[in-house]
């Protein structure tokens, strides 16, 4: 009886790369995706149900025999490009009957779902993703002001915005830039903080650090700074300048000092757009009125100007 060859003997890079099989293998599938080293066995009615592309793909192809290669009688689908990750997420998406009761998706599902949802026009599962995405960084300052807790479509983390604006630009997706941008220039509120985050990079969907990339941080570094610049001249102007804001009460102009000493001169900090009122009490009714009705009116300005803020085509272009 001859020896079977030994499976010990050590690999050559000539060799390809070990197979994986994935928990995602029906044994009555009719087709094998393999991206990178892993393998899926699935049907190719659900996967023409969701994708043109792979019906396109199955109707040209038709008899299992005009693919390339072939595993277990299933014509075999090399996916280029695509990580094993992505691939699997957007097939457990496929066949997950509850997938959609899930009210929150992770960054990892959502991002496969828009990246794949593209490639392969599975235009459910990319529609869902950019619905998830823009539940956090919407287009409209009405959607961002009330914008996450149970809203929320999509999990939250700290580095969600860093993720989310490179997946964006791998994507272009631009609905959810600005806001993106935004978040990532104007949170949290110490200017210190915003730019140690940028610089150092925050904890990821894959839990290691999520880095922007070096123009993307140099953009966010510089809006810091100019999101600070209008903010006193914008929305909390009548912190610098009650008195043309028209508060003029005196315990409600030292009430005016206080905020500022403490809120705005310690360090320099941003009040998020949307923040939650910043007066605690200080302020007769009178004076609080003036205050947010400032508030209200400049930080739709400031919306409107965050497009060209980071360098994006106008909002118009953006929300078409
Ligand atoms: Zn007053």
């Amino acid at each position: 009886m001859d020896a079977a060859p030994s499976s010990k003997r050590p690999r050559t890079d000539d060799e390809p790369l070990s197979l994986t099989r994935s928990n995602i293998w029906y044994s009555d599938g009719s087709v094998v995706l393999q991206a990178e080293s892993t393998q899926f066995r699935v049907h190719a009615s659900i996967l023409s149900a969701g994708s043109t592309v792979f019906k396109d793909m199955f109707q040209v192809a038709q008899a299992p025999s005009n693919f390339d290669s072939q595993v277990e009688g299933c014509p075999l689908v090399q996916l280029y490009d695509d990580t094993a990750h992505d691939v699997e997420h957007v097939l457990g998406a496929l066949y997950d009957r509850n997938f959609y009761k899930h009210y929150k998706k992770p960054f990892m599902v959502v991002s496969a779902m828009l990246r794949l949802g593209q490639k392969y026009e599975f235009d459910e599962l990319r529609d869902d993703a950019m619905m998830r995405l823009e539940s956090f960084f919407p287009p409209t300052l009405a959607a961002f002001k009330i914008r996450g807790g149970f809203l929320s479509k999509i999990v939250e983390y700290p580095g969600l915005p860093y993720d989310a604006i490179n997946l964006a630009r791998q994507t272009g997706l631009l609905s959810i830039l600005p806001a993106a941008l935004y978040s990532a220039s104007a949170f949290p509120s110490a200017v210190i903080d915003i730019h140690r985050n940028i610089l150092s990079g925050l904890a990821g969907a894959d839990g290691k650090l999520v880095h922007l990339s070096p123009g993307d941080k140099a953009t966010c570094i510089l809006a810091t700074s100019t999101l600070l610049a209008k903010q006193w001249a914008g929305p909390y102007s009548w912190v610098d300048a009650p008195g043309e804001a028209g508060i003029s009460h005196h315990h409600c102009l030292s009430g005016v000092e206080t905020i500022r000493r403490t809120k705005f001169l310690r360090e320099p900090s941003l009040i998020g757009i949307g923040a939650k009122s910043v007066t605690g009490g200080v302020l007769c009714p009178t004076c609080e009125a003036l205050a947010q009705g400032i508030i209200t009116t400049e930080e739709f300005k400031l919306w409107d100007e965050l497009a060209e803020l980071f360098g994006l085509v106008s909002w118009a272009e953006i929300r078409k």
